[in-house]
């Protein structure tokens, strides 16, 4: 790997000793760190952790998750900041705003009308 590229990058895990930090592309126990014994045999392990390139800790969270909910959010942002009004959108605009106009004019008047005819009505009954 004296030229790496993007595939590099994202293809290859890095591996540290959390004991001596010797860093190796490789999973597996730390050779210096592990305590064999005569026979060979592991008497005290020391597994190299994962680890990215700067050799920090990899901590395993959903990444996948997180990038696809960021870009979920930047599409509600993008389509909040694009929604425009159709043209029929508009004309329901326009045509509540005449209603609006309209209930406005007519509430003015039967006001005064409804006390007169409660007035009228009422001294009729009796
Ligand atoms: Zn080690």
């Amino acid at each position: 790997m004296t030229n790496p590229n993007k595939e590099d990058i994202y293809l290859l895990n890095y591996w540290k000793c959390p004991n001596c930090e010797d860093v190796q592309t490789f999973t597996g126990l730390c050779r210096d760190c592990t305590v064999y014994g005569e026979s060979q045999n592991i008497i005290e392990p020391v597994r190299r952790i994962k680890v990215d390139k700067k050799g920090n800790k990899i901590i395993s969270t959903p990444q996948r998750f997180e990038s696809q909910s960021m870009a979920q959010l930047k599409q509600q942002f993008i389509n909040q900041r694009s929604k425009k009004p159709t043209n029929k959108q508009l004309a329901q605009i326009e045509k509540e705003k005449e209603l609006l106009k309209e209930l406005e004019s007519i509430k003015e008047k039967p006001n005064q009308e409804g006390i007169i005819e409660i007035g009228e009505s009422a001294l009729e009954e009796e």
